[in-house]
């Protein structure tokens, strides 16, 4: 039988919001007993009151997290007993799956339907993934070719704080705990203040799962009080951040002036797609550029924001990506059909709307949306919108947006679709689209970018590493490299 369909409003309605921190395994007030209110960008509503975390808070977690790592009572299990805890971990969360994924929609806006598909699923993928491969890795042994043993072994970090932003709440937690918890890392999760609410929830997940307390806590509030706490601490030995190449740069600040604490960024990014003559499958490159550069409303770090196309087909396809957006109509996140949500509250909403009035100003051409959208709610929606004509100075060719805004440029050769590509500060993501085998490859390796698709552009999994060139960050998260960010690399030297 057929399970009838979820009610989202429903649900919406009853859900009870628990904004209270997670230190030691247990609930708590902020130590100031100060909160924020968490604000739907779907209509305006107030969901509930979350813990305004500050320094005091950051201290008790990570003096929680220390205790935890120090009593070895997480590291100090065998790799294949921590594998069991995160598997559980990973099943508790498709578990909760419902109430993760409404949370997560709530929260910030996604359209329910990816928040169940993609988020929920990939975080879950993302833990028991990391839970398989910690029994896996092995150790090293030098080739001195000396009389000793030189055994080269890894050991976690300590402790390990992540500080993530609001597009993927869930998956960006999700990618600094599946490698931190498991090579036996205690983590301090500094969520965003405007999404915080799933990361609190799955801080309660961890512990039923069996996660001992103390080992993964989270202290929800705000960049320049909890999240500047966290990273000037001198007792946290690694930070995790992803963000806005701004924060990032303050981030390697903080370690100079603490502990010079290693410091991972993962940053912005303005991902070029470029598109050649001899394409043959013009449709499906211009149905891919709507379809990633709209997917979460347009708030990805690696969405194809520039288009860059051979002059002899720019119009042609400028048209065909336009024709497009009328596919991916803001619309009401919680209903099940919905493929754009909202953008995730005012302030990044007046940042877009800023930005398409940038284009127009600057004499970019509007093809479509280029407008607000649903105001009656009284929630945060953007049309999905196209800009053609635009050139490599202009602010929406150079500048992130980071919501469903595309602009489309032209180049009249490769060499010219190369410069333009590699002339910006970021170097996060890149795709080539072109039948010549030959150019594809050339022009793949000319790209500076972390991760560079080939007539495709959706293709993703957790094995393989992501992260920037540039000032899109260093390190990557992901994949088996994950384990250089939270481990430190031991020499030992043992005579034979
Ligand atoms: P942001 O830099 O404003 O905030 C990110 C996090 O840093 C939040 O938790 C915030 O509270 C905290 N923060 C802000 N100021 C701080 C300070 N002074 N000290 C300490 N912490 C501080 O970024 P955002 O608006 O939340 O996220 C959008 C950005 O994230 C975009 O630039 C996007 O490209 C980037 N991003 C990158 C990746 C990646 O993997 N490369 C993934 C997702 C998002």
């Amino acid at each position: 039988m057929n399970k009838p369909p979820i009610d989202w409003h429903a649900r919406a309605r009853d859900i009870k919001i628990d904004g209270r921190l997670v230190i030691d395994g247990q609930r708590r007030d902020a130590a100031s007993g100060e909160t924020f209110a968490c604000i739907s960008p779907i209509d305006g509503r107030v969901l509930g009151a979350v813990a305004r975390g500050a320094a005091a808070d950051i201290d008790a977690a990570v003096a929680s997290a220390r205790a935890a790592f120090d009593s070895a009572r997480w590291a100090g299990q065998s790799p294949a007993a921590r594998k069991r805890v995160l598997q559980r971990f990973a099943e508790k969360i498709l578990g909760a799956r419902e109430e993760l994924a409404l949370l997560e929609t709530l929260d910030m806006g996604k359209p329910i339907a990816h928040a169940l598909a993609v988020d929920v699923a990939s975080t879950a993928r993302c833990l028991a993934w990391y839970a398989e491969a910690v029994d896996k890795v092995y150790d090293e042994i030098a080739p001195t070719g000396h009389n000793a043993l030189a055994l080269i072994t890894r050991e976690a970090v300590g402790v390990v704080g992540a500080i993530v932003p609001w597009n993927y709440p869930m998956i960006m937690a999700a990618w600094k705990l599946g490698p931190a918890l498991a090579a036996g890392n205690s983590v301090v999760l500094k969520p965003s203040e405007k999404s915080p609410l799933t990361a609190l929830r799955l801080a309660e997940l961890a512990v039923e799962a069996g996660l001992p307390p103390g080992v993964f806590n989270v202290v929800p509030g705000y960049g320049h009080e909890a999240g500047e706490a966290l990273a000037l601490h001198m007792d946290v030995d690694a930070l995790g951040f992803t963000g806005s190449t701004r924060t990032g740069r303050r981030m390697l600040e903080y370690a100079g002036r603490s502990n010079l604490k290693r410091v991972f960024n993962e940053l912005g990014g303005k991902s070029a797609f470029l598109v050649f003559e001899d394409c043959s499958e013009l449709q499906r490159a211009a149905e891919t550029v709507a379809g990633s550069i709209f997917f979460n409303q347009g708030e990805s770090c690696n969405a194809p924001s520039r288009v860059l196309v051979h002059q002899s087909i720019a119009d042609d396809f400028a048209e065909m990506v336009a024709a497009q957006a009328p596919h991916y109509p803001p619309a009401d996140p919680l209903d099940a059909s919905t493929v754009m949500g909202a953008i995730v509250d005012t302030t990044q909403l007046q940042t877009v709307l800023g930005y398409i009035q940038a284009g127009r100003d600057e004499g970019a051409r509007l093809l479509a949306g280029g407008a607000q959208a649903r105001v009656e709610t009284g929630g945060c929606y953007v049309q999905p919108t196209v800009f053609a004509g635009v050139s490599p100075s202009m602010r929406i060719a150079r500048e992130e947006i980071f919501g469903p805004v595309v602009s489309l440029l032209r180049f009249k050769d490769e060499a010219e679709a190369v410069k333009i590509a590699n002339d910006s500060p970021y170097g996060l993501q890149a795709s080539v689209w072109s039948d010549n085998v030959h150019r594809a490859h050339r022009v793949a390796r000319a790209l500076r970018a972390g991760t560079v698709h080939v007539n495709q552009y959706d293709e993703d999994d957790i094995t393989v590493p992501f992260g920037g060139y540039k000032q899109s960050g260093n390190g990557r998260d992901k994949s088996l490299h994950a384990f250089d960010k939270v481990t430190e690399l031991k020499t030992t030297w043992l005579r034979i």
